[in-house]
């Protein structure tokens, strides 16, 4: 089966915090495999440790998040895509890095990105920010999707305010037409919160990116009936093991009907850039 992992992170070991590398980098052993032994992440070895656990395609995100996790830049991400095109770049805004958000996602555009990421939780933002608008109603006219993380995180000096659920409701409430992938979706203690907002929003979906997967059903006990809003994402390289997660959702007790959906269907069917 294809398998599509929409939740990739990229940059340099240097341009991660310090702490960002010991708290979630290290939580598998990636590191010694996809960097060379100057930090610097080799593109080539990146993308064959993936193929090795069977993924085949995904999403390369960037981050600007000095204060917790670090400043991955755009330009890293963009590389990717030009040496392995199913490896898919996209762009990311932070209002408080950022002073014309819309301009720099459109200079990102530029560049070759596809998408957006934004991370509300390491960019000490919220959602909602009115800075942000002006790129959510670009993004919703130019049919570009956007991807947030949507949860807690284990990173110090992040706030829990930050990943408040109704923010996230906001968005969807306000940019109907816009593809919204809510990653982690709930992760901590609003699971049943995101799986209703995925019934409650016809664009908005979910990435089960860093969550373990055995728990999946615990968390979304409907995930079988709405397969159709669940796509399949790492958080690589900060991830135990890539294949052990593909491994764990193919044991969960849904559909194969529903395995496909996840893996690889509706990365394909919403996101459009694997066809
Ligand atoms: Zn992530």
């Amino acid at each position: 089966m294809m398998v599509i992992d929409i939740h990739l992170h990229i940059g340099h070991v240097f341009q991660w915090t310090e702490k960002a590398v010991k708290l979630w980098m290290d939580t598998g052993d990636y590191r010694k495999r996809i960097f060379d032994k100057n930090g610097y992440l080799v593109i080539d070895e990146y993308v064959k440790t993936l193929n090795e656990e069977g993924v085949s395609a995904g999403i390369v995100l960037p981050e600007y998040s000095p204060l917790t996790a670090g400043v991955l830049p755009v330009e890293e991400a963009v590389k990717f895509q030009e040496k392995f095109p199913e490896f898919v770049a996209f762009g990311a805004v932070n209002p408080n890095v950022h002073l014309d958000p819309l301009n720099e996602f459109k200079r990102q555009l530029v560049l070759g990105v596809k998408g957006l990421k934004i991370h509300s939780v390491h960019g000490l933002f919220f959602v909602n920010d009115k800075k942000l608008y002006p790129v959510y109603a670009f993004c919703e006219e130019n049919k570009i999707p956007v991807m947030m993380h949507a949860g807690t995180s284990i990173f110090p000096g992040t706030k829990l305010k930050h990943a408040d659920p109704y923010t996230f409701d906001e968005i969807a409430a306000d940019f109907p037409d816009l593809t919204l992938i809510l990653c982690h979706a709930g992760r901590g203690f609003w699971y049943h919160i995101a799986e209703f907002l995925i019934r409650r929003h016809k664009n908005v979906y979910i990435d089960v990116s860093g969550l373990p997967p055995k728990n999946l059903l615990k968390y979304y006990p409907n995930l079988e009936k709405l397969s159709n809003k669940f796509l399949f994402g790492t958080d690589f390289p900060g991830v135990p093991g890539v294949k052990k997660n593909i491994e764990a959702i193919k044991s969960l007790n849904i559909s194969e009907d529903a395995k496909e959906n996840i893996f690889y269907k509706n990365a394909k069917k919403i996101l459009k850039f694997w066809d």
